[in-house]
């Protein structure tokens, strides 16, 4: 059965029983109001480990002051549930004082690609993300970590976290699970009312659009264009951005591969979607 704790020093207990009997610990970082998206997670980390390690925790610092915060949904008892099905050996959900206690202060700055893209329209969101997946890999110890490529921009940063502050971890990411009609699964689709899930296809639908037009082309503004067009085109939809970037540096893409990445509100909902093509 599942163990739950929510606790720091027994986070580190649990874990540093299964390390020391020898185990390969996988850990997947949420914030709950898990999916299939995130249960395929834990299965990409059940294969490539022996003791899985599931966070669900509402990070408040890659929250904006104007974002859902409050409102995010929050299921704890569906949750650990769904991760004892899945076979996920220990959950881990701690209060909000215990990850930030009075006076944390220090924060990891991400540098350029932080102010990009995701984090153009969300300031400061990167350095959320990073902060609280660093405390998370300082806690958990893990030998490798799954991400889901659903949150490309994520998956660079934390890469380059992995890197530049070398943590000896494996970074594993795990594609995008998609709704029968191609919506990508999100926390946040629970939010969509009436007409708007319908209307939400329309970012996946821009991206296959933009697919065609680099593999068509091989030209970036063209290819976001063409995104554009289709996005302020969809009725309900608000268009954030949508990039053709190369799929390591974020920078516009020079060769084969392109990463195209789009934002919109669909209502009141923020969605993001990614496609990867090449020519
Ligand atoms: P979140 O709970 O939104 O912070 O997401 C936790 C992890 O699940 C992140 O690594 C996400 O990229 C990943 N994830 C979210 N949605 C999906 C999806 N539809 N497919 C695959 N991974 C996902």
């Amino acid at each position: 059965v599942i163990e739950v704790v929510r606790e720091l020093a027994d986070l580190r207990r649990a874990v540093g029983e299964a390390r020391s009997a020898g185990r390969r610990i996988g850990f997947v970082p949420t914030m709950g109001a898990l999916h299939e998206g995130h249960l395929s997670l834990m299965r990409l980390a059940r294969q490539r480990s022996d003791f899985t390690v599931v966070s669900i925790f509402v990070n408040p610092l890659q929250f904006g002051p104007s974002e859902d915060l409050d409102r995010y949904p929050r299921d704890e008892e569906r949750d650990l549930h769904l991760c004892e099905e899945t076979g996920v050996d220990l959950a881990f959900l701690p209060r909000r004082a215990a990850m930030y206690p009075e006076g944390a202060v220090t924060t990891v700055d991400v540098g350029p690609i932080g102010d990009v893209l995701e984090g153009a329209e969300r300031p400061g969101h990167f350095a959320g993300v990073a902060t609280v997946v660093a405390k998370l890999f300082n806690l958990v110890e893990p030998h490798l970590a799954v991400f889901g490529r659903k949150d490309a921009q994520q998956v660079a940063v934390i890469r380059q976290l992995v890197r530049d502050l070398s943590f000896d971890i494996e970074i594993i990411v795990g594609d995008i699970v998609r709704e029968a009609d191609d919506l990508a699964l999100s926390s946040r689709n629970v939010y969509l009312r009436g007409e708007e899930r319908a209307q939400a296809t329309a970012l996946h639908r821009a991206l296959r659009a933009g697919g065609e037009a680099w593999r068509r082309s091989g030209e970036v503004e063209e290819t976001e264009q063409v995104m554009k067009d289709f996005l302020e085109g969809s009725p309900g939809v608000e268009l954030g951005y949508a990039r053709a970037v190369d799929p390591i540096s974020f920078l516009h893409p020079a060769g084969e591969a392109a990463l195209l990445l789009v934002a919109a509100r669909v209502g009141a909902t923020r969605l993001i979607d990614n496609l990867t093509v090449t020519r």
